[in-house]
């Protein structure tokens, strides 16, 4: 397949993803578009739905084509965050304008555009016959900016009770800061919710020996958790950081000392700890500064563990292919938020790179069209080193 008709299909396949109104969990004829395009181009394409009480059924979509060789996989999402006003924006997030060579919409990069780039790819091998016995996957969901109960998590489990292997994963999300090239994701840090409730006793301000402040007893431990630092980062991750989300009393009076104080904070953490461990070391700082104040220490259930893909053939391969394009060596990054790379890397190596995420979630998200051709080139060369000469180190 030409370079020109390589992008000239990405530009087709993302412009039809922006015209559906995929705000997580509606998908709009987002996935049944992709599942056209992947059937004409010879992918044998399943669309399993999950549920479960309590959250929408969500429409998820798994593409194989290709031999009994190794399989390289293309993952992302078709949902989108929602737009806010429409009236807002430049032109209508959901109709795909093409504008002075930036194609408008909601989802351009975050992650339609990655999408389409890594569809139009896939069939350029399979079209090529450039996979010799391997084979290329492609997992896509509709359950990635919403709560993911029904989306990669489940889908993986699905791929894998059907005995169906996958090796390695590229997963298009918005990786590059500034320009196509920048920023390769080879890791994520882990992520951790906490909430602290300090109980005191109501009284009248005027009258303090009958009351008990929490309002001082959070505070210390507020510091407490605040400084020192957690670390000072590792080799491939930032220091971990915790944040206080919110502090809260609730108390609307001016002469009543409030019965009781919380506050919530969240740990983005790096490949030193793991949540129990953070959660030892959080008891023992508020211990310490409570000196017998009362508190009460709970940790949200949902929390992702910090990871690292091992750098190696796997990840040099996709480097390299990032630099032939845009001519520049992406850094190899660990920072941002969490994305499904951490429900893959349970299943297989996984590296993250897609298109410039500076209008991610924001009003007018738009992509250079140019970009679109050269990620879906990216794409291309992945594959073709993959299944290569230069990719059979990976599968021994
Ligand atoms: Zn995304």
């Amino acid at each position: 397949m030409t370079d020109d008709r390589l992008a000239a299909e990405a530009l087709h396949l993302a412009q039809g993803l922006l015209r559906c109104r995929s705000v997580t969990p509606a998908d709009d004829g987002a996935l049944a578009f992709c599942a056209a395009y992947l059937a004409e181009a010879g992918f044998t394409v399943e669309r399993p739905v999950f549920e479960e009480p309590g959250s929408p059924a969500i429409e998820n979509l798994y593409a194989r084509a290709g031999g009994a060789g190794p399989c390289l996989v293309f993952a992302g999402h078709t949902d989108v965050v929602p737009p806010g006003d429409p009236a807002t924006w430049r032109h209508d997030p959901f109709a795909g304008t093409v504008e002075d060579g930036w194609l408008h919409g909601r989802g351009a990069v975050d992650m339609k555009g990655g999408v389409a780039a890594s569809l139009a790819a896939a069939a350029a091998v399979m079209r090529d016959r450039a996979a010799g016995d391997g084979a290329v996957a492609i997992l896509l969901t509709g359950d990635e900016e919403g709560p993911a109960v029904n989306g990669t998590v489940k889908l993986l489990r699905w791929v894998r009770d059907r005995g169906d292997r996958l090796d390695h994963c590229v997963l298009g999300e918005p990786t590059n800061p500034e320009a196509l090239g920048d920023m390769i994701k080879i890791g994520r840090r882990g992520s951790l919710t906490g909430r602290i409730v300090v109980e005191g006793r109501q009284g009248h301000v005027a009258y303090p020996h009958l009351a008990a402040n929490p309002i001082p007893v959070l505070a210390r431990l507020v510091t407490a958790l605040a400084e020192p630092p957690l670390d000072a980062g590792t080799a491939h991750f930032d220091p971990s950081s915790l944040q206080f989300t919110t502090v809260d009393v609730g108390n609307p009076a001016t002469n009543v000392v409030p019965a009781a104080a919380s506050a919530v904070f969240n740990i983005r953490f790096n490949d030193l700890w793991d949540p129990d461990g953070l959660a030892a070391e959080i008891a023992a700082r508020l211990d310490r500064a409570a000196a017998g104040g009362r508190y009460r220490l709970s940790f949200d259930p949902t929390n992702s563990l910090a990871f690292l893909t091992k750098l190696g053939p796997f990840v040099d391969l996709v480097a390299d292919a990032v630099q032939r394009e845009t001519g520049r060596r992406p850094a190899l990054s660990t920072t941002g938020g969490t994305s499904d790379a951490r429900f893959i890397k349970d299943v297989c190596p996984v590296v993250e790179f897609g298109l410039v995420g500076q209008t991610m979630h924001a009003v007018d998200e738009r992509v250079p069209v140019a970009d679109l051709g050269a990620l879906a080139r990216i794409y291309r060369a992945i594959a073709a080193s993959y299944f290569g000469a230069s990719g059979a180190g990976l599968h021994t």
